[in-house]
């Protein structure tokens, strides 16, 4: 049995290892996809406390081998079901079923969906919800965009680099984003900003050749020539495996408060996947270092009582 099982090898899991293996505690983290979470698909990190710009990606790899160095077992499994009520707690994978005194949920959350017209029938044939990942293939094209909080802004700015021209269509007249980021973005000049405005049909033959967008404040359609369409719409939360255990918030993110602690004894939610207002990179990691905190008082509270 492991003290602490994570679920989740994105940046709450990997530092929750961290802080449970240098605390001595076994722990197995399980990650369905690839380590390193959403950061991994982010251009830039600019905002993390004592780093001044280093990529997402160079990131996620950072954090991984930091936790592999402390001795950190990493299964590429994706959960299938969970026991979590008992005192002993058990997860299953597609391989084998885990026990663990405690449970750290650091599933992070999972891009929206834009649902319009042709979206799903483009996926993955220009329509894309990884700049970082597929931007290097629209190298002097013109593409689209969508979105207006930090994860477009950045994405579009990325896009810039290498794109002949990048279209942002958000659908207020005001960005979420940085002011900082929004500033670079107004400042290039192969980024066109469409306010007030959706992407309302995606069409092509084999791929990507055209968007309607339409204005939400005149009703008027624009069709564009376009070759991809980047979706940076937000998040949503995976979690309904949890549900019959774990209590989810009306949005469907884990119920847990700063202490990382949910309705269930001995199991915590550590980063995106909590009902929290700011989801960055700083509040996954010491969501990750709070949780494997409390995960480890739970286990000494239990040894005293048995
Ligand atoms: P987000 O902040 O939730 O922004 C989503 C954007 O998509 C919003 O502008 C929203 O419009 C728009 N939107 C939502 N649903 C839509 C729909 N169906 N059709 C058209 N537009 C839609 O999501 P995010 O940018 O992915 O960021 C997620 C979290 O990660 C945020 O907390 C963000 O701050 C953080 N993050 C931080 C950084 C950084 O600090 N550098 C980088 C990336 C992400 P409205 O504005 O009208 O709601």
């Amino acid at each position: 049995m492991f003290d602490m099982i994570i679920i989740g090898a994105g940046t709450a899991g990997l530092t929750a290892a961290i802080y449970g293996l240098r605390a001595g505690l076994s722990v197995v983290v399980l990650e369905e996809f690839i380590y390193g979470g959403q950061i991994a698909n982010t251009p830039d990190v600019e905002n993390y406390p004592g780093i001044e710009k280093i990529s997402g990606a160079d990131f996620g790899i950072t954090l991984y081998e930091q936790a592999k160095k402390y001795g950190a077992l990493i299964k590429f499994e994706g959960v299938k079901n969970i026991k979590l009520t008992g005192q002993v707690k058990e997860v299953s994978t597609n391989k084998t079923t885990y026990q663990g005194k405690t449970v750290i949920i650091a599933n992070g959350a999972k891009r929206r969906k834009l649902g319009c017209k042709g979206e799903e029938e483009f996926s993955g044939r220009g329509v894309s919800y990884c700049a970082t990942c597929d931007g290097a293939f629209y190298k002097g094209k013109e593409v689209v965009i969508v979105g207006g909080g930090n994860t477009a802004v950045e994405d579009a700015l990325f896009l810039a680099n290498n794109c002949q021209k990048v279209h942002v269509v958000h659908r207020r007249d005001s960005f979420r984003a940085s002011q900082v980021l929004v500033d670079s973005l107004k400042a290039r000049e192969n980024i066109i900003i469409h306010y007030d405005s959706v992407v309302e049909e995606i069409s092509g033959t084999k791929s990507v050749e055209r968007a309607i967008i339409k204005n939400l404040k005149d009703n008027t359609a624009t069709e564009l020539t376009i070759s991809g369409v980047f979706v940076a719409v937000g998040l949503e939360p995976d979690n309904s495996i949890y549900q019959s255990e774990i209590l989810l918030d009306k949005n469907g993110y884990i119920q847990a408060g700063e202490n990382c602690k949910t309705n269930v004894e001995g199991v915590y939610a550590a980063g995106d996947t909590r009902t929290k207002t700011l989801r960055q990179l700083v509040t996954a990691a010491a969501d990750g270092a709070v949780a494997a905190f409390e995960a480890g008082n739970y286990i000494n509270q239990m040894q005293i009582q048995a």
